[in-house]
């Protein structure tokens, strides 16, 4: 018998000794508070994740799991704590480059004056790449590891998204007007289309079919969207409600709200994501319900744009899959989810009147498994559990706004920041380590920022 044979006996031997026990992994995470966010919402003092190529292999207490993953590659995460990946659950990320171009406005002269003429005079594909370059940087930066956008030229934000190393569930805007990128809404559906067949088995990016909302798009397209949603099973993704001008639009065209009509073209079902949601009666929650509609919450943007507050409360009690968004930086002005569950737990507080609303640890559910399921994706991403996708991230809880430490879910919420992320592992990738971004060159891409940011400050002046 050669000693290859033997040595594969063995190794066969071994692994029915321990049946389903992994030997082997290439970075252990180890010695901090590992939060899970699993059914049990286990929380591990001086616990470890072991990960192997693009998967979780384990997760328990660091003492253990070093001693059966030895030779992996240890990242040290004592004084930290661990969470899965945040899940950005709406953007559109190149909007970072119209961050605080004009600010204090109502919505739609916000809209005509500044967003559509600076849109019109400046997305190109160029300035899309610099504008997601700038969005994948300050996320990767502030924890956010899965993130879903609908803006133009689509093809070049998964380009970039996948390169560096970040998850998306990206679509191209698909709206009854002309685009930098598309005359007419069919030539979107054309685009979106070629963009699935593109993408669909990339291991980082979801391509998602993204029709505007129901009031900027004809009864066709939305149809010929879900259409293209269902050949492919990929993801629908639409504002919805986001203002109560569109709702009273909508009752004076259809004699319906949004919700109704969508539901009456058959484009409402699972895999299918609402953005905002703010001005939902009972009846649109009970449809949302039963077709497995997802919502995501964007309390700051609402807020910004006094939009009003979503029935958050109502929408988790009826067990629809809330996540929570920062939407475009241009209405927020950041995409830090640290800020947007800190103010999606106390605006629900404000709101209704109720210091008990929407309490942290429910909250940290919505920026992680919450944002995973109104995605779709929570068989992959959402938790630290053995078999999802290796999608975490390490905080220092060293610095003095953070310390003590009585609550892990409070502090996350209330107390730490974006900037307290200082690792982030995205599919087996370490993409940051100790504060530095390893997958993006951020000296130049701010330099390019800046340089577009001075072309829309120029085309703004006429
Ligand atoms: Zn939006």
């Amino acid at each position: 018998m050669s000693t290859v044979l033997l040595q594969f006996l063995l190794v066969l031997l071994q692994a029915q000794a321990a049946p389903g026990a992994a030997t082997r992994a290439d970075i252990l995470v180890s010695g901090g508070t590992v939060v899970t966010m699993d059914a049990n919402r286990r929380v591990l003092n001086d616990g470890a994740v072991a990960i192997r190529g693009e998967r979780i292999v384990e997760v328990g207490p660091a003492a253990e799991l070093r001693a059966r993953y030895r030779g992996a590659r240890e990242i040290p995460a004592a004084g930290r704590i661990v969470l899965p990946g945040l899940v950005n659950a709406h953007s559109h990320a190149p909007m970072v480059l119209f961050r605080g171009m004009a600010d204090d406005r109502a919505l739609m002269e916000w809209l005509e004056k500044y967003i559509f003429p600076a849109e019109a005079r400046n997305v190109s594909p160029e300035f899309v790449r610099a504008g997601t370059e700038l969005a994948c940087l300050e996320m990767i930066r502030t924890g956010t590891t899965t993130y879903c956008d609908m803006y133009y030229f689509e093809d070049v934000i998964a380009d970039v998204t996948a390169r560096a190393g970040m998850r998306g569930v990206l679509g191209e805007t698909i709206i009854g007007f002309p685009t930098p990128d598309s005359k007419t809404p069919e030539v979107a559906l054309e685009y979106t289309a070629k963009f699935i067949e593109r993408w669909k088995n990339s291991r980082l990016v979801v391509p998602a079919v993204a029709p505007h909302a129901a009031f900027t798009n004809s009864a066709e397209s939305l149809r010929a969207a879900r259409a293209l949603a269902d050949k492919h099973g990929v993801p629908l993704v639409i504002h919805l409600s986001e203002t109560r001008d569109e709702e009273n639009q909508m009752r004076q065209k259809y004699g319906m709200t949004a919700t109704e009509w969508l539901e009456s073209l058959g484009v409402l079902g699972p895999r299918t994501v609402g953005n905002h949601g703010v001005h939902l009666s009972e009846r649109d929650m009970q449809i949302l319900k039963r077709r497995g509609v997802g919502i995501s919450h964007n309390p700051e943007s609402n807020m910004k744009l006094a939009s009003g507050a979503a029935p958050v409360a109502r929408l988790v009690e009826l067990g629809i899959a809330v996540g929570l968004g920062t939407d475009g930086a241009a209405s927020n002005n950041d995409l830090d989810m640290f800020e947007a569950m800190d103010f999606a737990a106390k605006l629900a507080k404000h709101a209704s009147g109720n210091p008990a609303a929407l309490p942290a640890e429910q909250v940290v559910q919505m920026a992680t498994i919450g944002g995973a399921r109104a995605l779709g994706l929570e068989h992959e991403i959402g938790s630290l559990e053995a078999g999802k996708r290796a999608d975490l991230i390490l905080l220092d809880t060293g610095r003095p706004h953070a310390v003590p430490l009585y609550n892990v879910y409070s502090h996350v919420v209330y107390a730490l920041k974006g900037s307290d992320v200082v690792t982030s592992i995205i599919n087996g990738r370490v993409v940051m380590l100790d504060g530095r971004v390893l997958t993006l060159a951020q000296g130049e891409v701010l330099k390019r920022a800046q340089e577009f940011g001075r072309r829309v400050a120029a085309s703004l002046k006429n």
